[in-house]
């Protein structure tokens, strides 16, 4: 089977192939993993795969008409949603477009596709309209659907979906794709693989603009502010970061990857460490608090991310999680 251009991901990548190779991709099919971990870019390659001409084993090639008319955005069988706002909710409109889509036949090929990315942010009545389309797809429709996390996600949905769990790469796999394809040097590519908690996409993003990396580092510098302030400064915090869910989304990452190193070096893993510029308070944190605290932080962060992602009122979470922060203060 042709290499496809994705970085990790070797076991999805295996189920595509194998789809592609037997006819048998799934008329439904639901990607989730990370924001920014190669879900829109290994959709995109099934997609090409499925639309290409090619025989099987050489798709998708990149040079038959279907794949040029799918790259230049021209292909008559392909639909995709996707929102550029990242607050912006999926609405019942944009439902019932693709339900149009997929109910006339394919003009060019064996199939339809519609993929529809960030399908968290979809509202009740866009996932209820889209039930219809899942419970009755025409032979020829395939729905791809992009997701963070099958559990914020209506149950009956994820049900009608067959699903494909994309995992955080590990660092070396984001720093040697960030050497080896992006032309990365040695230690940036080292710094950005550890502070990009595996999401390949952000990496790349973030070696093309050096402004990127700075929120994942100021969001640890504004961390370790919040373990020396007492509670009153904590709840202006909490609500200041309650304001923008993009940015809070963000900041919660960062915040997770500083709490994973505690543990890491309450468990002595030090090796593993991705705040290297934090290793003294690393340290003098690791012995202040037991690893109880740093597991119950670790779930509140995670709780506080999911109710990010399923644009539930994050504020009172985050004023929890700030004000039950062990301190440092003296
Ligand atoms: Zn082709």
């Amino acid at each position: 089977m042709k290499e496809w251009p994705v970085v990790g991901h070797r076991w999805a990548l295996q189920q595509l192939h194998h789809a592609i190779a037997t006819g048998e991709v799934p008329h439904a099919l639901l990607i989730t993993g990370p924001e920014s971990v190669g879900k829109h870019t290994l959709a995109r390659q099934l997609v090409a795969a499925m639309l290409c001409r090619a025989d099987p084993g050489e798709r998708p090639c990149g040079h038959c008409l279907s794949c040029r008319k799918l790259v230049s955005g021209n292909h008559p069988d392909y639909m995709e949603v996707v929102s550029g706002d990242r607050t912006a909710h999926l609405r019942i409109e944009q439902i019932r477009e693709v339900e149009r889509f997929l109910s006339l036949t394919p003009n060019e090929s064996s199939c339809k596709i519609a993929l529809i990315g960030d399908f968290e942010r979809a509202t009740t009545g866009a996932a209820n309209a889209l039930l219809k389309t899942l419970e009755e797809p025409p032979a020829y429709a395939h729905l791809i659907l992009l997701a963070t996390d099958a559990e914020v996600l209506l149950p009956t949905i994820v049900s009608r979906t067959q699903q494909l769990v994309l995992r955080p790469l590990s660092t070396q796999e984001v720093e040697s794709a960030l050497t080896s394809t992006w032309g990365v040097e040695g230690e940036r590519a080292g710094h950005l693989a550890r502070l990009s908690g595996g999401r390949i996409g952000w990496a790349v993003r973030a070696t093309a603009d050096p402004e990127a990396a700075t929120p994942m580092e100021t969001a640890v510098e504004v961390l370790v502010s919040i373990l020396y302030e007492d509670l009153p400064s904590r709840f202006a915090r909490a609500q200041d970061l309650a304001r923008d869910s993009a940015m809070l989304a963000e900041t919660l990452e960062a915040w997770l990857t500083f709490w994973r190193d505690v543990l890491l070096q309450q468990t002595g893993n030090v090796e593993a460490l991705v705040n290297l510029e934090q290793l003294e308070l690393l340290a003098s944190l690791g012995k202040a608090v037991d690893v109880t605290t740093t597991l119950r932080v670790l779930t509140e962060l995670e709780e506080a991310q999911e109710a990010v992602l399923a644009n539930a009122n994050a504020q009172l979470l985050v004023e929890n999680l700030l004000l039950e922060l062990p301190s440092l203060a003296s």
